[in-house]
């Protein structure tokens, strides 16, 4: 920190007494180590903000891998979609050549049955005409004639059945060769149906484990931009605090330059600061002490700064806590100042900050868990003046103010916290 001195609004005037050692310096010394401030403030924005722009180029970036990716699952979604129905339409025809292989086969055996029956037929036969020693069956069918016509008719018929017995045996086996012919043919057919299918079924493993691939990567990219994105909000949050920083300084010059003219004007009439508000007719403010800093509120304190007992480990209190459980308890400014921020966060509540500018050196104080708040972002406040009232809001499981004292600025992690015991009255 630098050791310039400057005084911060009328406030100058009080008393430093807590700050040892601060020399007389020339008020436009004061003037110029508040613009180095604003500009060093400035600087950091400036910074803050590019490595936002990095953060927001990162995101669009995180985002364009992200469509590339979705796009190309899209198409593989496609390719996968395009094999199943490859392979459902295989799969059927496998079936259905299946239907003609077992109808085939049915076929083939009515007929190897048919032969065979008329094969043992035709072997009754032969045997007969053994044992009879000739054509005996036939020539008593011929002695059994009638007459010659009759004769001749029965002849014929004879020769007719046996003509056709033949007839119909090599019609039959031509009948089956064809049928095992066609059987053979469908049987490659389904052979080269399978291997089709499985063709497909590899190849859309390949496709979706492809896929998954490509999902894994984009959970990586979803993850990674949702880190890229915690980290620009905190910046954006640090930016925030410290646009309210330069607004403060920036009001802290513009009313030193008007002391100046008055005190010019005036010449010798010192003019006192006028008694800072006690909150009008709302329960009971603390009184204001002499000091630099004052009591922000009445009441007790209920919990110290640090770590405290049936704390979690690794948990620390970055502030104290005062309570009182009167109604309409005002909490007023610690010092005099430049209020940064005025807004309600989840976990603070209604909270107010407030920067200071004490004998060069910034300190910033933070209310938290409000009922109420009565002043708005770059309020000029007074040292005990009323900024709003005390509450419950946000984290608090009761009535209290929790109080932090930061030298420098406030920083997401907050490591610029002190301990208030000792300096702020409480
Ligand atoms: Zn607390």
């Amino acid at each position: 920190m630098k050791k310039s001195v400057f005084s911060f609004t009328v406030a100058a005037t009080v008393g430093l007494s807590l700050f040892a050692g601060s020399s007389a310096v020339s008020e436009a010394a004061s003037i110029s180590d508040l613009k180095d401030k604003q500009n060093e403030i400035h600087n950091k924005r400036s910074n803050l903000k590019s490595n936002i722009n990095d953060a927001n180029a990162k995101i669009n970036n995180l985002h364009g891998q992200q469509a590339n990716v979705k796009s190309e699952m899209q198409r593989l979604d496609f390719a996968i979609g395009d094999t199943n129905a490859k392979i459902r339409e295989k799969t059927a025809k496998i079936s259905e050549t299946q239907g003609k292989i077992n109808q085939l086969q049915g076929e083939i055996k009515v007929i190897v049955e048919r032969m065979e029956k008329r094969n043992s037929l035709l072997k009754e036969r032969a045997r007969n005409y053994q044992e009879t020693g000739g054509m005996i069956n036939y020539i008593d069918v011929l002695m059994g004639a009638k007459s010659f016509s009759d004769f001749i008719d029965r002849a014929n018929a004879v020769a007719t059945i046996m003509e056709a017995d033949q007839e119909l045996l090599k019609q039959a086996d031509a009948d089956k060769k064809e049928l095992e012919d066609k059987r053979a043919k469908v049987e490659k057919d389904l052979t080269s149906l399978q291997e089709m299918k499985s063709e497909l079924e590899q190849m859309n493993k390949r496709l979706s484990s492809q896929r998954a691939e490509k999902n894994k990567l984009l959970s990586k990219l979803v993850l990674k931009e949702k880190e890229v994105h915690e980290g620009k909000l905190a910046l954006e949050e640090e930016e925030q605090i410290l646009a309210g920083q330069e607004a403060a300084i920036q009001k802290a010059i513009q009313l030193e330059k008007e002391r100046q003219a008055a005190a010019a004007a005036a010449a010798a009439a010192a003019a006192k600061a006028p008694t800072p508000s006690s909150g009008g007719g709302l329960g009971k403010a603390p009184a204001i002490s002499g000091g630099t800093f004052t009591r922000p509120a009445a009441g007790v304190m209920s919990s110290g700064f640090g770590t405290r007992p049936g704390f979690r480990p690794g948990e620390f209190h970055y502030g104290v806590d005062i309570a009182n459980h009167a109604s309409n308890v005002p909490i007023v400014a610690a010092a005099d100042g430049v209020v940064i921020r005025s807004y309600y966060s989840n976990s603070y509540g209604n909270c107010i900050f407030i920067s200071h500018s004490i004998n060069g050196q910034v300190y910033t104080t933070v209310y938290a868990h409000m009922e109420a708040r009565i002043v708005g972002n770059g309020a000029v406040v007074k040292k005990g003046q009323q900024i709003g009232i005390m509450g419950s809001t946000g984290d608090s499981t009761g009535q209290h103010l929790h109080f932090e004292l930061h030298r420098g600025q406030w920083v997401p992690d907050r490591h610029n916290a002190i301990n208030p015991v000792g300096i702020v009255p409480l």
